[in-house]
């Protein structure tokens, strides 16, 4: 499962973050890009299962999905790209050139500080 794998790599790297700030979080902010087939709700699901029993329990999983820019190859707009809505913007064009998908990335780690 792809979620399982990605809520164990997050739950390592804020398990370190912790240790080194010596708190417990209570919300951890991730990004990633539309295209990664990443579900919200399977992740969370993930997290809370995988976060159990250790300082990460009960942290708050806050993910945003990054748009990928797009650029029009027929009028040059850019803008950011909707999966749901495929076209140009300006022109309504269709052909157009896609930056990469932004990886999952650790944006924020929101500690306890009592
Ligand atoms: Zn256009």
């Amino acid at each position: 499962m792809h979620e399982a794998a990605i809520a164990q790599n997050l739950l390592e790297a804020i398990k370190a973050e912790a240790q080194k700030q010596n708190a417990k979080p209570v919300s951890v902010k991730i990004s990633c890009g539309v295209f990664s087939a990443v579900n919200d709700e399977l992740l969370n699901f993930a997290f809370e299962a995988a976060a159990k029993d250790t300082i990460c329990q009960g942290a708050a999983l806050l993910i945003e999905h990054k748009p990928i820019a797009g650029r029009c190859r027929n009028c040059k707009t850019k803008f950011d790209f909707d999966i749901y809505n495929p076209h140009c913007p300006s022109c309504n064009g269709e052909e157009f050139a896609l930056s990469s998908d932004p990886p999952l990335l650790l944006e924020s780690i929101e500690f306890d500080t009592e």
